[in-house]
């Protein structure tokens, strides 16, 4: 494909529809040396161009990008008895779960499942390194992408990243490798490893697991800073973020040199969705809950979010939805060794009372997909999501509502980013 503009306009009209959610994935396929995923002037991980691009490399990041394209769970994973749910997408087993050992139960976001499936899967030697995201070592609110090979390393990474994270980044070095591995980090993250495996064969033969967090979208960084700013803090000031663990949330600890401040996930997110300050792409979202993933792991707070009375003691309960036969065969298997404690199975309906915010988009983003198109946007291309069956559920009066809230979005700028501008430039 090509058009009048040139390729790095073309690349960059994915950042500037606001589509880009900072994987790492262009830079990994069109080599560093002609773009950089880095931290920009809009406070975002995004592509710079720095060298040549043509092309056939676009088109290569628009077929592989999550910002343009997100798919369900590829069909040769799909058996014949996994199950379907019209929200909750396929199925094998959902069940409510938390870490085996107390300590990592502790440390992790919820109940630490995924830490104890790292480790888990690391220990059994099914594969040999996990790639996942630990805090940044340059910015403090940001994740950066990591390889763990042991428990520690695994450990170190254990709590949620709520800031940018490009976890694709160094995904060919990662493959080239040639060694098993797995991969945890968010579902547009994982829609676009699926992607690439469409380009790269490596991919399905060496990505052994890929899990996920169910997802609600990430913090922006100036809904972050205007957290630190809201609690009395300079956010020039703040050497560490920790967003959630030790205790389900557990505190949002911040550093500013040898001082530490606690303060709890509703002071950071606000009190319900509709506070939540999130990056365009996450309102356009048309998969939060991982449907590409062998396992999604999720928080069970009825409604949605915690109070901040029941959390004070809460030893923190994921749900696991395993996806294909191979997640729920581990899901068994940690559970057989005391890596993970299982509770109890649980529906998909039960998840729609953990997950209303999900519900609600997915019945909505069709119609904001439509927004898109009315105003000559690109259109993330989806397949195997639902999306379009799940608005015609809804009355005509809902679909307009959320059409018309995404074309007054673009009118008044709230779903353009300016081109983007390395912020070490
Ligand atoms: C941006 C974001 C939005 C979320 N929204 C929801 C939601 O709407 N509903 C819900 O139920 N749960 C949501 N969660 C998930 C929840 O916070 C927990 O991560 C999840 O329940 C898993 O808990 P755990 O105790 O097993 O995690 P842990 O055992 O602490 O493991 C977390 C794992 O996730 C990886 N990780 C952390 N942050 C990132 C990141 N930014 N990108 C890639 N990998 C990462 C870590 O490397 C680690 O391996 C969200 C998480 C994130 C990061
Ligand atoms: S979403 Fe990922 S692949 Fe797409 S432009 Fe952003 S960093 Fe690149
Ligand atoms: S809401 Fe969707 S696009 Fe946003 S971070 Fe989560 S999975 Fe990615």
């Amino acid at each position: 494909m090509s058009n009048s503009k040139s390729p790095g306009e073309r690349l960059y009209a994915i950042v500037e529809q606001g589509l880009c959610i900072g994987c790492g994935l262009c830079q990994a396929v069109a080599g560093v040396e002609r773009l950089r995923v880095t931290k920009t002037l809009s406070g975002y991980l995004q592509p710079v161009v720095e060298g040549e691009l043509d092309d056939e490399i676009v088109d290569c990041i628009y077929r592989v990008c999550p910002g343009t394209r997100i798919e369900g769970l590829p069909r040769s994973l799909l058996e014949a008895d996994t199950r379907h749910d019209n929200v909750w997408g396929p199925w094998r087993r959902i069940v409510r779960a938390w870490a085996g050992d107390p300590e990592i139960r502790f440390e992790g976001s919820t109940g630490g499942v995924l830490t104890a499936l790292a480790n888990y899967l690391l220990a059994s030697k099914r594969v040999d390194f996990v790639l996942h995201v630990k805090a940044s070592t340059t910015e403090p609110s940001f994740g950066e992408a990591t390889l763990s090979f042991d428990e520690s390393d695994v450990f170190e990474a254990a709590g949620s990243r709520y800031g940018p994270a490009a976890p694709l980044v160094d995904i060919k070095a990662a493959l080239a490798r040639n060694r098993p591995f797995a991969f945890i980090a968010k579902p547009c993250d994982v829609a676009a490893l699926r992607n690439y495996a469409r380009q790269d064969e490596r991919v399905d033969r060496l990505v052994r697991y890929m899990l996920v967090m169910v997802c609600g979208g990430y913090g922006t960084p100036q809904g972050t800073n205007d957290f630190f700013r809201r609690v009395g803090i300079d956010p020039a000031q703040v050497t560490a973020l920790r967003y959630r663990g030790r205790g389900c949330p557990g505190p949002t600890r911040v550093e500013t040199g040898d001082e530490a401040r606690e303060f709890h996930y509703i002071d950071y997110w606000g009190e319900d969705e509709t506070t939540w300050a999130l990056p365009f792409r996450c309102k356009i979202c048309p998969d939060g809950i991982g449907e590409a993933a062998d396992i999604a792991a999720s928080d069970t707070w009825i409604g949605g979010g915690p109070n901040r009375v029941d959390s004070v003691d809460d030893p923190g309960t994921n749900a696991l939805i395993a996806r294909t036969r191979a997640g729920e065969e581990l899901i068994a298997a940690a559970a057989e060794a005391g890596a993970l404690t299982l509770e109890y199975d649980i529906v998909p309906d039960i998840m729609s009372v953990y997950q209303p915010h999900q519900v609600n988009k997915k019945y909505a983003v069709w119609a904001r997909h439509q927004g898109l198109a009315d105003a000559g946007r690109i259109v993330p291309r989806t397949e195997g999501l639902r999306i379009e069956q799940l608005a015609r559920d809804l009355p005509d009066e809902s679909n307009d509502f959320q059409r018309q809230g995404t074309q007054k979005r673009i009118e008044i700028g709230k779903a353009t980013e300016p081109t983007p501008v390395a912020s070490d430039n």
